[in-house]
């Protein structure tokens, strides 16, 4: 566990770190978040995140509690103070603390900033063996852009994929495409080689990963294309896998208790997740 967490303006042992009860985080999900990933050391694409929760922030209309410099500084020295090497960096930001009343506080309260790290074991460049996805229908709702905390509809689908033993639930809109996973986005690559990942709209978070990985599949001379695509054409491809800030690109073998290919880790999921690897080690040194 980690030792300290940071909660407006201060660090303070993270087993005892707390908030109000009237925060709108907690009482109404009025907040967003970011998790960056942390390797030897090194923030992973934190620019592209810091720019995302900006984005996320300025849709809910939460002001920024703390400056962009402000909040690079604690994010450096919450790392440093929880001697944080691999896992991830978690910042949050609530509209803060008011009479609990569903529209925003006519009176201006400051938003509240939280972060916390999570140590995890140094992600290796081998994929390992894959995981097995299972659909759930996606009952979200109309701003999946927005990186906001109210997630039950994603904690109930990776809730029933994981009793159904799989390791990420894919979320499948009423046309029987598949959206994104409960905390990834989604990619299959079909019989022409072609890498599919939905377009990012309204319906789907733009991924982080997904975006780098779009650059490094590009740089490979791999053929992208940005489509929706069905649960039934994942199932026929030769090969599916999910990326997101802590489990970088990570093949997936399984769709609903069918194997996708033969069953292995393909050439392509394995080649990608080599090159984020290696993007991921490149970041600037912090601890
Ligand atoms: N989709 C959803 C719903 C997510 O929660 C996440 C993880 N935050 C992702 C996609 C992947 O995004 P990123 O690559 O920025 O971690």
């Amino acid at each position: 566990m980690a030792r300290y967490a940071y909660v407006n303006g201060r660090y303070v042992d993270h087993r005892t770190a707390s908030v109000h009860i009237e925060d709108r985080g907690y009482q109404l999900a009025d907040g967003v978040y970011e998790v960056v990933g942390v390797r030897e050391g090194r923030l992973i694409d934190e620019q592209p995140h810091i720019d995302r929760l900006d984005r996320s922030l300025r849709e809910l209309r939460i002001a920024w509690p703390v400056s962009r410099a402000t909040l690079g500084f604690v994010i450096r020295e919450l790392m440093r103070r929880n001697r944080l090497t691999d896992g991830l960096v978690y910042i949050q930001v609530t509209r803060g603390v008011a009479r609990r009343d569903h529209a925003f506080p006519t009176k201006p309260v400051k938003p509240a900033l939280v972060l916390t790290t999570k140590n995890a074991k140094r992600a290796e460049a081998e994929p390992g063996p894959g995981v097995a996805v299972k659909s759930h229908p996606d009952i979200r709702w109309e701003r999946c852009d927005i990186k906001t905390v109210a997630l039950l509809p994603n904690v109930l689908a990776k809730q029933a994929a994981r009793e159904s033993g799989a390791y990420e639930a894919w979320l499948v809109d009423g046309q029987g495409r598949v959206t994104e996973g409960a905390s990834t986005n989604a990619w299959i690559v079909t019989q022409d080689n072609e890498l599919v990942t939905r377009q990012s709209d309204n319906g789907i978070l733009a991924g982080i990963t997904r975006g780098t990985l779009k650059s490094l599949a590009k740089d490979l001379q791999l053929k992208i294309v940005e489509r929706p695509f069905t649960l039934a054409e994942a199932k026929q491809a030769k090969e599916a896998f999910v990326t997101s800030a802590t489990s970088f690109v990570l093949p997936v073998v399984k769709i609903d208790g069918e194997t996708v290919g033969d069953g292995n880790v393909g050439p392509t999921a394995r080649r990608l997740r080599e090159e984020y690897v290696r993007f991921a080690s490149a970041g600037e040194q912090v601890t």
